[in-house]
């Protein structure tokens, strides 16, 4: 398939913020890509102006939720060239998200050729700091005016991106987590490994409360026990148990993330023993209390690293860590972020540069 182009006329194409002025999530580069799937195949893939998607009220995603999404982020090296960091991961996982949602799939070559296409236009959108990207917004929606639940016969693939500022602008900074064991964000058998949108809406609830008392991020356990900890927030999470790196197992309700599984192969690349298991929070608070925890932290692409300094459970406040950044969490972060900006060897081939 051609992808045709609808460029913005130069005179009317907007000036990118300040690199320091960026928020997260707020801005929008000038172009998308969009292209639409109907009678069983995707048709006229274009990059238009960004602007808005015309939809009939009765398009099945606004009321069946059937919606998924991923993120990404492209990272521009002082040299001016532009990186994605192992882009496929996250077309792949487009993909397997799809098929959970019964959603067409979108050849990983073509949707990363889309991408590209989209930040060669906007190249003038990408930051030139460290630290500063492009976040990378490809989202499927059900478009078909229809109601009754079944699969969508229509659908928009769109992408959308917008420059992102520092994930830590006043440094790397733990973050003080609340965990929940009222409410729960997936369950072994749903949709917690795919990135759909009720995922996050099922989320908001616990978050908006750890919020009221003072937590960032909210630390989930199963939710058939209540017992094993499975995410935190929107990141994966990590302990440092001794010296080991313990994670919990991919068991379905967690999201598999790209920087999780880069952080499991940089640990091993390194020669420290990581192991995947089933981790309870009783065990967490216990190996806290005698000095065998050293280090939590959230692993995902907004923030790449982000350390945990407290948790709280059941009423207690526990500080890990003496509430600062641990050593490890430095070491992952700094490894990974130098990767993304070319500035450190890329032994596992992640980088994958745009062509100019
Ligand atoms: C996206 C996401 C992650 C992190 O995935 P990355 O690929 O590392 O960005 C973890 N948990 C949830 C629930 C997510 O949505």
């Amino acid at each position: 398939m051609e992808i045709s182009l609808q460029p913005v006329a130069p005179e009317q194409r907007k000036t990118p913020p300040p690199d320091d002025q960026l928020v997260f999530g707020k801005i929008f580069s000038d172009h998308m890509f969009r292209m639409d799937y109907g009678e069983g195949r995707w048709h006229n893939p274009r990059v238009v102006p960004y602007g808005t998607l015309e939809m009939d009220p009765a398009a099945m995603v606004l009321h069946y939720g059937q919606g998924i999404f991923e993120g990404l982020k492209a990272y521009r090296c002082a040299d001016g060239r532009i990186h994605l960091f192992r882009p496929l991961k996250n077309m792949e996982r487009f993909n397997r998200s799809a098929r959970r949602m019964c959603m067409p799939e979108v050849d990983v070559q073509f949707h990363l050729e889309a991408i590209e296409t989209l930040i060669r236009l906007d190249a003038a959108w990408i930051p030139h700091s460290v630290g500063a990207s492009l976040y990378i917004r490809p989202t499927m929606i059900a478009s078909e005016p229809h109601l009754g639940v079944r699969p969508a016969l229509e659908y928009i693939h769109y992408v959308i991106t917008g420059p992102v500022g520092a994930y830590y602008p006043e440094g790397f900074n733990p973050i003080k987590i609340y965990v929940s064991d009222q409410y729960v964000r997936a369950v072994r058998g749903g949709v917690g490994e795919a990135k759909t949108m009720a995922n996050y809406a099922a989320s908001l609830y616990a978050a908006e409360q750890a919020k009221k008392k003072g937590y960032t991020q909210v630390l989930w356990l199963d939710a058939v026990e209540r017992r094993y900890v499975e995410e935190v927030g929107t990141m994966n999470i990590f302990f440092r148990i001794d010296d080991e790196l313990v994670t919990p197992p991919l068991s379905g309700s967690i999201l598999p993330g790209v920087t999780r599984e880069s952080v499991i192969d940089l640990a091993r690349h390194w020669g420290i023993t990581v192991k995947e298991r089933p981790i309870t929070i009783d065990e967490v608070i216990d190996r806290i209390a005698s000095g065998d925890l050293k280090e939590i932290f959230g692993s995902g692409t907004a923030a790449v690293i982000s350390p945990v300094g407290e948790v709280f459970y059941k009423e207690r406040s526990y500080v890990v860590q003496d509430g600062k950044v641990g050593e490890w969490s430095r070491r992952f972060h700094d490894e990974i972020v130098g990767i993304q900006y070319g500035e450190r060897d890329d032994p596992f081939g992640w980088v994958h540069q745009v062509k100019p």
